[in-house]
């Protein structure tokens, strides 16, 4: 059996890969967050997001690519209706990474190249009729394309694991948003199976197949080689009309933009969750998995554990744990190293607090430093707030009244100190 990816994530930056548009697709006004480029009008000229080369270099080197040192872009030209100007920028052989790889406990997944490309608008299709929203059109993503070198549905679910935590440590949540591509063949014939959305379908879509295949193997019928989709609804891949095949694509240097040089970027060194855990649960003689889990739950638990002797590691986790289960997820590194030499073990919340030198509740006059980590937190998991930003009075009401909610502050004052750290980092 052979299985091979590609995998598109949405990159976490501000704005789209060649526009000063926002790149958070979920507006509620379809068709708001748009101009010339990303509508793909004639004569509009990309100019590329230097923090979403940065990221997909991360990316790269965590995958232990080759980095292209001057990375390169071409136009896939297909003309449908999600590509106006008749051509998706993408990469292709000046692609920002090549031949890396993915460990699984000694087994090498290959991975062909990283590439930066612009998503397409996003089509909807109604019963008479089609509608196009452009909000999407040029939000940046890589996509990540795998060699056929998985072997098993275990080997699949092992290696989306390590690709979520490594795309973790580089600010990618895969389990956001996911998009693949999938190809499997039990026999000679490759089949793929196009834009499965989420982890669970993946792994479900992949899950059918190898059953599906095997059974015609097992009937001695031959498979096909065709492009299929995943139907979540019931759960089965059917045979699909590719738009165009692979081949069928023409590629041309893209004119409008230059070579870009990645040698001079400063990218901090990956880091790579499965290899932390191992580490620190071999020093420690710890239990791996719930490290791992750990440092996938928040950045911050790395370097706290990191920072802990072989006494005290048993101490650490437990308090990291303590601070998850009382929902508090703001502490500082100092708070830490203070709570970490206390007996805790039989301590409730309130007895909690009271060590840490918190009062359960807060004063009148919040911190701005916590205020920070509430809004950042609220932003976070509302990507609409963010984009209809500080001139929306409703969405600024919203935005007061949770981080009030979430610090039990009330009053004019406080309100007027959450305002201002919500302005500060929305015109960040
Ligand atoms: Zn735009």
């Amino acid at each position: 059996m052979k299985i091979g990816l590609e995998v598109h994530v949405a990159l976490p930056t501000k704005t789209k890969l060649f526009c000063s548009d926002l790149a958070y697709e979920n507006q509620e006004e379809p068709n708001s967050n748009v101009c010339p480029v990303c509508l793909g009008l004639p004569g509009a000229k990309p100019v590329l997001n230097q923090k979403a080369l940065e990221i997909s270099v991360g990316i790269a080197k965590a995958l232990n690519c080759e980095i292209t040192e001057k990375t390169w872009f071409v136009r896939k030209v297909y003309f449908y209706p999600d590509l106006p100007k008749g051509y998706q920028i993408t990469q292709l052989d000046g692609a920002v990474g090549i031949k890396g790889y993915v460990d699984l406990n000694g087994k090498k997944i290959g991975i062909r190249r990283v590439q930066i490309e612009e998503d397409p608008a996003r089509i909807i299709r109604e019963k008479d009729y089609t509608l196009i929203d452009f909000n999407r059109s040029g939000v940046p993503l890589n996509e990540i394309v795998t060699e056929p070198d998985i072997t098993s549905l275990e080997e699949l679910k092992n290696f989306i694991e390590e690709l979520r935590s490594t795309l973790y440590y580089q600010g990618v949540n895969i389990n956001q948003e996911l998009k693949t591509d999938l190809n499997i063949s039990l026999a000679e014939k490759r089949v793929e199976i196009k834009n499965v959305t989420g982890v669970r379908n993946l792994i479900a879509a992949a899950e059918y197949e190898i059953k599906r295949q095997s059974a015609l193997i097992k009937e001695g019928k031959e498979i096909n080689a065709e492009t299929r989709s995943y139907k979540e609804d019931s759960n089965e891949t059917v045979s699909s009309r590719e738009k165009e095949t692979e081949e069928e694509y023409g590629f041309t240097f893209e004119p409008d933009l230059t070579f870009y040089d990645t040698a001079k970027l400063s990218i901090p060194k990956a880091v790579i969750a499965s290899s932390a855990a191992k580490e620190l649960a071999y020093k420690n003689e710890y239990s791996e998995k719930t490290i791992r889990e750990l440092i996938l739950f928040n950045k911050k638990n790395l370097s706290l554990l990191s920072s802990l002797s072989k006494e005290e590691f048993k101490k650490g986790v437990s308090l990291i744990e303590k601070f998850a289960s009382f929902g508090i997820e703001d502490f500082s590194d100092e708070e830490f190293k203070k709570m970490v030499g206390q007996d805790i073990s039989s301590l409730e919340k309130d007895g909690f607090l009271q060590l840490l030198g918190r009062s359960s509740k807060y004063e009148e006059k919040p911190d701005e430093k916590e205020i920070e980590t509430g809004v950042m937190e609220i932003l976070s998991l509302d990507k609409n707030l963010l984009a209809r930003g500080i001139n929306d009075e409703k969405a600024m009401g919203f935005m007061i009244g949770k981080v009030k909610e979430k610090y039990h502050v009330s009053g004019k004052e406080a309100a007027d100190i959450i305002k201002k750290v919500i302005k500060r980092i929305l015109n960040n």
